[in-house]
């Protein structure tokens, strides 16, 4: 179905958001932009976006807001929240939260929404800040299916494929599931670059020999050299692997599936959190496997 919707919000101008917001911005859209941290606004504002003072406002003034914000807790403080997102919600706007979040939160989030007439839709993203800039991030959505159809030109913008997983927790859990995967993956990767190295290896040998095997895959092939490199600068911060870690637990903890694997890289990531690890990229748990 065509895009109907012609104003924007967009809340939260962390690594992901400000490129997504910009994205948005770029296809022709009107955007109104809001962050906890005003400052963090300044550079979409600059290329055409307003900024407004509160979650409240922004939805007032828009169509459709969509959200970007760090865990539960973010999500939940910018909904329900002083002049949070609800009290700007009526019949006739809609509301898209991309965080990665539980469940639970999600629909907690999407019931307030609806019983104040609003529409929404739980969109968590996967694909990291390079997807995020050139707009080739996988949507994973749930929620309002005609929503879902009405920002397909939106969509477009920020993502190579959307995908609709039907109701409200669908699409939070689907993201859970693949970044546990990814963060014992990359407890896993890191440990062999150890050992190798231990054993007198060459991390970069290492490299060579997974990219040539079936285990080759973009994220070592990106991520390889930077741990090789010692360059942590974040493009997935690892506060939030290990936030994603702990709702996985929770979630299998809730479905009675054993987790011994994910749940054994959780530990290794709480101590990465311990050694003060948490704004570097998540990779950086390299350094507490090598301690
Ligand atoms: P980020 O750079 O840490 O940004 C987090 C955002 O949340 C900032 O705008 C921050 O505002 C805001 N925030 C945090 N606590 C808040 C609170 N209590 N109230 C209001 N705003 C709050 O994170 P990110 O990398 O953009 O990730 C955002 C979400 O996407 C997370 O759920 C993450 O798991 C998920 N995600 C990230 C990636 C990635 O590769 N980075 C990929 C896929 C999904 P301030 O600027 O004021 O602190």
């Amino acid at each position: 179905m065509e895009m109907k919707i012609k104003t924007m919000g967009f809340l939260g101008m962390g690594i992901m958001g400000q490129p997504m917001a910009r994205n948005l911005l770029n296809k022709g859209f009107h955007l109104v932009v809001w962050n906890r941290d005003a400052d963090k606004c300044r550079s979409l504002v600059e290329a055409g976006a307003l900024a407004e003072a509160s979650p409240a406002k922004v939805v007032a003034k828009t169509d459709v807001t969509f959200a970007m914000l760090a865990d539960p807790a973010a999500a939940e403080s910018v909904c329900f929240g002083p002049e949070g997102v609800l009290e700007g919600m009526k019949t006739g706007k809609a509301y898209v939260d991309l965080s990665t979040v539980d469940d639970f939160t999600s629909k907690n989030i999407d019931q307030a929404i609806t019983e104040s007439g609003g529409r929404y839709l739980e969109a968590p993203v996967s694909g990291s800040k390079g997807p995020a800039e050139n707009g080739q991030l996988i949507i994973l959505a749930a929620g309002d299916r005609a929503l879902f159809d009405e920002l397909e030109s939106a969509f477009a913008a920020l993502a190579k494929k959307s995908v609709f997983l039907g109701e409200v927790g669908q699409g939070a859990r689907m993201k859970l599931v693949v970044n546990m995967v990814m963060g014992g993956v990359m407890g896993a990767f890191c440990e062999g670059l150890a050992l190798g190295e231990k054993c007198g290896l060459k991390a970069e040998g290492i490299l060579e020999i997974l990219a040539a095997g079936a285990m080759s895959n973009p994220m070592f092939a990106g991520k390889g050299p930077q741990i090789i490199a010692q360059n942590f600068s974040p493009a997935f911060p690892l506060k939030h692997m290990h936030k994603d870690l702990r709702l996985a637990g929770e979630l299998a903890a809730q479905t009675g599936q054993r987790l011994d694997i994910s749940l054994s890289a959780l530990r290794v990531f709480d101590d990465a959190m311990q050694a003060g690890l948490g704004d570097d990229d998540f990779c950086a748990v390299s350094k507490t496997v090598s301690d």
